[in-house]
């Protein structure tokens, strides 16, 4: 770098270099400050034109004074709004691009926490029993065939000598069906979509009225209702909706077993 030294003795040698080194380091920086102060000085030397009271605004009025100077601030402004402009374009493009690409994020997450739940759901569908005891109790007070049960010549169903109030729940899919029968008292009958009919007899009452229902759902609760001799639920498996059969073999044939 090439370094004017003054004429004067090493003292001054030495201490100017470091000096004009000092300068230019603020210089350069200074450089972009100017532009702006250009801007603010063309600005406000426009407005108050040449000014005379103090050595400050003369110099801001001679920089407002140059017309190339001002030329280039104006083209500099035009310049530095159309890049916000693009920039504001480029952001809102952005942000858009970024909606959109949440969007299609969300719906991809949708997509897949539903076949999730589809897949969940088919799952616990094919695991869930199709057959179920309709009382919690596996055993049986009185079996199919047997005679002078009640007021039967021959036993129809199966008994099982359960409280008043236990639960009684559907041993099939299907829908529901109330009867009130005097001999049955209150009854409820359940259709499969086999068509096989499971009658639920000498209820205190009746949870379900009407309706589907699956396996296992509570449709009511036993009781001594009709012609019985105390309290036990009463069970009928009628195919087809047709005549009574040995509901043992029946449950059993799907795995059930209310004697065990
Ligand atoms: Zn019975």
């Amino acid at each position: 770098r090439p370094v004017r030294r003054p004429s004067g003795g090493s003292r001054g040698r030495r201490r100017t270099p470091a000096k004009r080194s000092a300068l230019l380091t603020v210089a350069v920086p200074s450089a972009c400050v100017m532009g702006v102060a250009g801007i603010a000085a063309a600005s406000v030397g426009g407005i108050t034109g040449p000014g005379t009271d103090s050595g400050q605004k003369d110099t801001t009025a001679l920089a407002a004074a140059d017309p190339a100077s001002v030329k280039q601030v104006a083209a500099n402004n035009a310049l530095d709004t159309q890049l916000a402009a693009l920039s504001a374009d480029a952001r809102d493009f952005g942000d858009r691009a970024s909606r959109t690409q949440e969007r299609i994020d969300l719906r991809q997450r949708q997509a897949a926490d539903k076949k999730k739940r589809e897949e969940e759901a088919a799952r616990k569908e094919a695991l869930r029993p199709k057959y179920v005891l309709p009382v919690e109790l596996h055993r049986l007070s009185a079996r199919f065939g047997q005679a002078g049960v009640n007021w039967m010549s021959v036993h129809t169903g199966i008994d099982f000598p359960v409280f008043t109030g236990t639960p009684v729940m559907a041993a099939t899919d299907g829908t529901v069906r109330t009867q009130l029968n005097s001999a049955y008292g209150n009854m409820v009958i359940v259709t499969a979509p086999d068509g096989t009919e499971t009658w639920y007899c000498h209820l205190s009452s009746a949870k379900i009225r009407s309706g589907h229902v699956k396996a296992g759902d509570v449709i009511a609760y036993s009781g001594d209702s009709g012609n019985s001799t105390g309290p036990h639920l009463h069970f009928e498996v009628r195919p087809g909706g047709g005549s009574a059969i040995d509901p043992l073999p029946w449950l059993r044939s799907h795995g059930l077993d209310p004697t065990r």
